[in-house]
């Protein structure tokens, strides 16, 4: 059973906690080069404790549209390092060490497997010489708190499980780049999310049909990410379309480009489906700067 409720009511910033309920907020719903929305960050909040699940290039700003910023949140998990997704943590990094004065590091929640690829890769290179530490670098640990997800299994998949207060989140590989990719140990990190073994939100994955079917046996809502048009390294709507009823029919729809709401410009006369998500059998679009409240 879930709600959508309005945040940020009169103005007011949304709380970092709840009474108790799981809250899943997306900070924006739009694909990685957005203009109308913000790029597809969100957050996971449950009594006491948050998540910011990813930080793009627009994230900083997202994070104002709902009256916080990245020294206000507290504890982040990046799923894979495309700019739409990590593009904030830089800031995230340099506010929280130099700006905010906070005792505390913000916490990461990040499996080995992925740490150094963020960290050597993306982050380094604007962060790791902000300090002549006796001649050494700094490093990722100087910036963040890091936390560890167990690996484990799931549905007969590696997964990798972390208890965040009464949250348990577990991260999933997906197939998402390069558009090559057919097997999950040719694919470049990127990892989905399911929260309470209840919320299932895919991450970015190109259509991989198995793993959406094989997560709706245990999820009561999922959230898939979806391009209106084929190819590339994202699940489209089209290929989505093949999902059986039972898996639409639970499932809303974030990432999307920025002619969602304009079906003309990309349902082809051919298809089986009108662009409207609602009529052709899922949950609908995904809002953003909305609240999806599990009761
Ligand atoms: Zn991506």
């Amino acid at each position: 059973m879930h709600n959508i409720n309005e945040i940020c009511k009169d103005g007011q910033s949304l709380p970092l906690n709840t009474e108790g309920n799981l809250r899943v907020v997306f900070l924006g719903v739009g694909a990685a080069f957005t203009k109308r929305n913000r790029q597809s960050n969100f957050l996971i909040i449950q009594g006491e404790h948050h998540v910011l699940v990813d930080c793009g290039t627009l994230g900083p700003l997202a994070l104002d549209d709902v009256g916080l910023s990245v020294s206000k949140v507290q504890c982040y998990l990046p799923t894979h390092s495309h700019a739409d997704h990590i593009g904030g943590f830089e800031e995230v990094a340099l506010v929280n060490r130099y700006i905010s004065n906070s005792p505390n590091k913000p916490k990461m929640i990040i499996p080995k497997d992925y740490q150094d690829l963020l960290w050597t890769k993306s982050l380094a290179g604007g962060a790791e010489f902000c300090e002549a530490s006796q001649g050494q670098p700094l490093q990722l640990t100087d910036f963040f708190d890091i936390h560890r997800p167990k690996e484990t299994e799931l549905l007969g998949r590696k997964v990798w499980s972390f208890q965040h207060g009464s949250m348990e989140l577990v991260l999933m590989r997906t197939l998402h780049f390069p558009d090559s990719a057919v097997s999950i140990d040719e694919a470049q990190w990127c990892s989905g999310i399911l929260v309470n073994r209840r919320v299932w939100i895919s991450g970015d994955t190109m259509f991989d049909k198995d793993y959406p079917t094989q997560f709706s046996s245990i999820s009561e809502v999922m959230f898939h990410d979806c391009q209106t048009f084929q190819g590339g390294v994202h699940a489209s709507y089209r290929e989505l379309m093949t999902l059986p009823d039972e898996v639409r029919s639970k499932t809303y729809l974030y990432h999307y480009n920025d002619n969602w709401d304009d079906p003309k410009a990309w349902v082809k006369d051919s298809d089986n489906f009108t662009g409207d998500p609602v009529k052709d059998g899922f949950m609908g679009w995904a809002d953003q700067q909305v609240a999806y409240d599990f009761a």
